[in-house]
């Protein structure tokens, strides 16, 4: 069977995690923290990485900071997993969601403006299989409608927009280094901003409240409760297991998108033929082959294709039931607009095996078995 994931080893993860067994040293913020975060702000240039136990927590940590009061709004788009969601509704905010762009499944940035209210006060792009979202019109708008930004980079890390990595272009940043993601810890996640005036409040919602970042600094002499907080620091093995993948950005990253581009390639001619529907990657865009997905016709031939895959031994799947249609969805927020595309495309979208130690050979034999496949 060709898994649709496994979790990606390159070969120091080890070594480094006896290292953290030798310093006898395993709680949060030890020195394999501070490496990968030291790594991450020069790689894409940004001011603060707080590593996170996962980013759903790095989304509650930016929903916390963007000082949201009861009954506030948050724009962001329904096709996207429920974290997206949950972060915001935990701090009483109302979520109102927007269609997606069919071409990128990413936030169609063109309707977000007619959703603003005067409770709103954060918008949310989501960069959908590490492919940018139309960031400098977010961002004008929300300069233009005094809002902050959260961009829910789970998937777009080591991925570009006109030259900025996904994750510090907006107020907050956030990342994930669950096991399906491109970089892993097992589950974790970071918050990145380049604002240096979050940097205190931040510290002390992720340390229990206490100000006990500025002890370790010596800027104090005790440390104490000074807010609300919470525990959002993973440990040190988990931290250097990410320290040896994060080394190795450009390797896995060169894998991912080989198998990306050998699909993409491969599988033109039954888009051509009419059968199926590509990615698309807008101009200065640079993706990290987080994922490769195919568009059938509906729910119908998708079903039946993801059954006939796994007789040939392939494991292919589908994923996000769209926000506003679930239970939770309907309870803590609305659609504004007509949702056109987000269900409609939610339902004809395949995701096919994409990780880092999926051979050549797999990949040529999952294309082989779509190319010969006569339900479209
Ligand atoms: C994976 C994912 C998350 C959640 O990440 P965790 O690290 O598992 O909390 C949030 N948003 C999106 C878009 C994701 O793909």
């Amino acid at each position: 069977m060709i898994d649709f994931n496994r979790a990606p080893f390159v070969g120091k993860e080890l070594d480094y995690m006896k290292q953290a067994i030798d310093n006898a040293k395993l709680c949060g913020d030890g020195p394999f923290t501070k490496k990968c975060s030291a790594l991450m702000q020069e790689a894409f240039k940004v001011n603060h990485v707080l590593l996170t136990t996962s980013c759903t927590h790095a989304l509650e940590m930016a929903a916390f900071l963007c000082d949201l009061q009861p009954g506030d709004e948050v724009i962001m788009p329904a096709y996207t997993f429920v974290s997206t969601g949950d972060a915001f509704v935990l701090q009483g905010a109302k979520i109102v969601f927007v269609d997606v762009n069919p071409k990128t499944m990413n936030i169609d940035e063109t309707k977000i403006e007619a959703a603003i209210t005067d409770r709103t006060k954060v918008i949310v792009p989501v960069h959908y299989a590490g492919v940018a979202c139309e960031m400098d019109a977010i961002m004008d708008l929300a300069a233009r409608y005094n809002l902050k930004v959260v961009e829910d980079a789970a998937q777009g890390v080591n991925a570009y927009y006109k030259g900025k990595a996904l994750g510090t272009i907006g107020d907050f940043g956030c990342f994930s280094f669950h096991e399906t993601k491109n970089y892993t810890m097992g589950e974790g996640g970071a918050l990145l901003f380049q604002d240096d005036r979050y940097i205190e409040k931040a510290e002390i919602l992720r340390e229990k409240g206490t100000n006990r970042s500025k002890f370790f600094r010596g800027q104090i002499d005790k440390y104490t409760w000074v807010g609300y907080g919470s525990s959002y620091l993973p440990g040190e093995l988990n931290a250097a297991y990410l320290f040896a993948q994060l080394e190795e950005l450009e390797t896995i990253n060169r894998k991912r998108t080989d198998i990306f581009n050998y699909y993409h390639e491969h599988l033109a001619p039954l888009e051509e033929k009419g059968l199926i529907e590509r990615p698309f990657i807008p101009e200065n865009r640079v993706h990290n082959g987080h994922m490769y997905y195919i568009k059938v016709r509906d729910l119908e031939v998708r079903t039946k294709l993801i059954a006939w895959m796994k007789e040939k031994g392939v494991h292919c799947v589908f994923h996000y039931i769209p926000l506003h249609t679930a239970p939770a969805g309907l309870k803590y927020g609305r659609f504004h607009g007509e949702d056109v595309y987000t269900t409609r495309e939610s339902e004809r979208l395949m995701r096919l095996p994409m990780y880092y130690s999926l051979s050549m050979e797999d990949v040529k034999y999952v294309t082989d078995c779509l190319l010969s496949y006569t339900g479209y």
